[in-house]
């Protein structure tokens, strides 16, 4: 029996998604990308900006009207309001981020198999592994911690069983994921952390890179980043939640850190791994930022160490505290956000050109007739010419040309 996924939102959700999706590929269900052919979908929601949740209502409308396939909607937005969607769309099913848990066996009774035959699917590579949930902290424009409740870790033990699984697979790059990632292990006794977990992490066969998502500036010390860089195979790419780079605005974030701060930490960064990928999320528009605190932004990238941003223009999120304070005018917003990316365009864009004629390792994650596609270790999408037999290992690839901000060109080495 075929299935269709759909995914909106942050890694975490992408890494449900994935398990979902091995777990049923597992049970003898097969995915498929065209909802012609499926019995039922899965879509796992966001509710993070206005923008992700008008997305997610506007994707639920329109299957609803025209394809015949029932889906299983789940996560953040279901977790905000569900009574609204299911009096609007009977046939669908619900289930918020407490009931999602079990979604997998929801889908065994709801459509049960004929036959226990295990579907292979294609391509393997990289799997987002999530290992934490929930955030302690309250950043003023926040409303994940009230969808998604109280940090907590999956246990070090079912990580490294998870991890290994993902290995047996053939999936070379795990990529840890988790709504506050850096908190990972603080709730669990003994006390573990996001370090010791990489360093268990190290040991997994199969497993080739190591990949960390979003670290919060709160939790990093000099030790952290030290004694990661000795991790052979923890990944040259790191991504930072910064959003802002004026300390008054951070202080109205409620985010507890300084601009400072982040200079500090970008610059542990560049010594223990000089030749990093090192991103930010950055959000423009907070209630209040003026014409002053944003330049001091501009002003902080333009010095920053990043390669690249993710930049988010500010959006009120009912029931936080930024909400009620007055917005900016859209346009003016608008304008800011556009700004800040065409920054990070041009910071990809430097960062390729600094690479080329570098060779890096990394995986092959897509192979066709005409060309195949390596995610570098420092996260460079590279094409090279078609390859055969590198699907189970890890490879090396020279950088030869950028072709834009997204993509490279080069040859295996
Ligand atoms: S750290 Fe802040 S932004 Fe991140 S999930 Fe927690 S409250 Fe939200």
């Amino acid at each position: 029996m075929k299935f269709v996924v759909e995914c909106f939102g942050c890694r975490s959700n992408q890494a449900e998604i994935q398990e979902w999706i091995i777990e049923l590929e597992k049970r003898g269900y097969e995915r498929t990308t065209s909802a012609a052919e499926a019995a039922f979908g899965i879509v796992n929601t966001c509710s993070v900006t206005e923008k992700a949740e008008k997305d997610v209502l506007r994707f639920v409308a329109r299957s609803y009207r025209h394809t015949g396939v029932k889906w299983l909607v789940a996560g953040c937005t279901v977790s905000r309001d569900r009574s609204v969607m299911d009096l609007k769309y009977r046939e669908y099913f619900f289930y918020d981020n407490r009931q999602k848990e079990r979604l997998v066996e929801t889908v065994c009774d709801l459509f049960p198999l004929d036959s226990r035959l295990v579907y292979h699917s294609a391509f393997r590579s990289r799997v987002f592994l999530k290992v934490q949930d929930g955030c302690n902290f309250r950043c003023s424009y926040c409303i994940v911690p009230s969808l998604r409740g109280k940090a907590r870790s999956l246990e070090t033990k079912a990580v490294l069983a998870k991890a290994r699984h993902y290995a047996s697979l053939g999936y070379h790059e795990v990529v840890l994921t988790g709504i506050n990632l850096s908190a990972y292990g603080y709730d669990l006794f003994p006390r573990q952390t996001l370090l010791a977990l990489a360093a268990e992490l190290q040991h997994v066969r199969g497993v080739e890179i190591i990949r960390l998502s979003s670290l919060d500036p709160r939790y990093i010390r000099y030790p952290f980043v030290k004694e990661l860089s000795a991790m052979p195979k923890v990944a040259d790419s790191f991504h930072f939640s910064f959003q802002s780079g004026s300390d008054a605005v951070i202080r109205r974030m409620n985010r507890g850190s300084r601009s400072a701060d982040y200079r500090k930490i970008l610059s542990q960064f560049r010594e223990c791994f000089p030749g990093a990928n090192l991103g930010a999320d950055f959000i423009v528009g907070f209630p209040g930022e003026t014409e002053k605190e944003f330049r001091e932004t501009v002003a902080f990238l333009q010095e920053a160490p990043l390669n690249y941003l993710h930049v988010f223009p500010f959006s009120p999120r009912p029931g936080t505290k930024a909400a009620a304070l007055e917005s900016l005018p859209p346009a003016l917003v608008r304008a800011r956000a556009a700004e800040l990316k065409e920054l990070g365009r041009l910071m990809k864009l430097a960062y390729r050109e600094s690479c080329r004629g570098q060779t890096f390792s990394g995986i092959l994650i897509e192979e066709n007739p005409n060309y195949a596609l390596v995610v570098t270790r420092n996260f460079l999408s590279v094409r090279v010419p078609p390859v055969r037999g590198y699907k189970k290992r890890k490879l090396h690839v020279r950088v030869e040309r950028v072709v834009n901000e997204n993509l490279c060109e080069g040859k295996i080495a």
